[in-house]
């Protein structure tokens, strides 16, 4: 069988990366969660002072764009981290605060532009899973497999809901489901790259799947496109 590239897109919270991780594992290609390295970023910014509620400063980030570096490491748990110049920020970049970041400073087009190449970089051999916004329409526009995910705002503001609380943190159902409308909002809207389905996506609301069903929805496309 060829080795080709899937792209799955879709809104934060519709279960793309549970559903890219589980496909990737189960072909034996690599995931790559792309939203992480916007986290990674945005982690970036927050540490050096330079996102505040109302601003960011983008002269300071553009120095400094070329000392991010972003890796990812298998854990002992068979779970992907992702690091930040060499340290460790799985756990950090999860929080609110910082995927709040994360989409304000994905709006940014230098930030785009090099985690794009990043990207594309990582997709050379083939072989990769990448989950986004931009992934088909972007960063592989040739993918030969394009999966769009989408469930309701109120199903996917209580999949966050479980994790964060989950995690300990303290959050409101309705404070989730405002954060999940207000990215949505600007993930669709942005000038840069904004989330919207490639022509030749399959979409997949999974709004009542299990995953079960959905990986298996996911691996009879992969069978169709890699045999041919
Ligand atoms: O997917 P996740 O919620 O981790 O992504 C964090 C943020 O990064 C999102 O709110 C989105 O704005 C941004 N993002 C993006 N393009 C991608 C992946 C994520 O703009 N390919």
């Amino acid at each position: 069988m060829k080795k080709i590239n899937i792209a799955i897109d879709g809104f934060s919270s519709s279960g793309k990366s549970t559903i890219a991780k589980s496909l990737a594992k189960k072909i034996g290609y690599i995931y790559i969660d792309s939203g992480a390295m916007y986290r990674a970023v945005s982690l970036f910014a927050i540490r050096n002072g330079w996102m505040t509620d109302s601003d960011i400063d983008e002269k300071a980030l553009a120095l400094h764009i070329s000392d991010i570096h972003i890796s990812f490491k298998t854990n002992a748990q068979g779970q992907q981290d992702t690091y930040l110049n060499g340290e460790n920020v799985e756990k950090e970049i999860r929080s609110l605060e910082v995927a709040n970041g994360a989409s304000r400073v994905s709006t940014i087009g230098f930030v785009r532009r090099e985690l794009v190449r990043q990207q594309q970089a990582i997709g050379k051999e083939k072989g990769v899973v990448m989950d986004g916004r931009d992934i088909g329409t972007v960063v592989f526009p040739d993918a030969e497999l394009k999966i769009y995910v989408n469930a309701s705002p109120e199903v996917r503001a209580q999949r966050r809901f479980d994790e964060l609380t989950a995690k300990g943190e303290n959050v409101t159902c309705a404070e989730v489901l405002a954060n999940v409308k207000e990215r949505d909002e600007r993930d669709t809207t942005r000038a840069e790259s904004p989330l919207r389905k490639a022509a030749d996506a399959f979409e997949l609301d999974n709004s009542n799947m299990n995953m079960d069903e959905q990986l298996q929805w996911a691996l009879d496309r992969f069978h169709k496109v890699a045999a041919k």
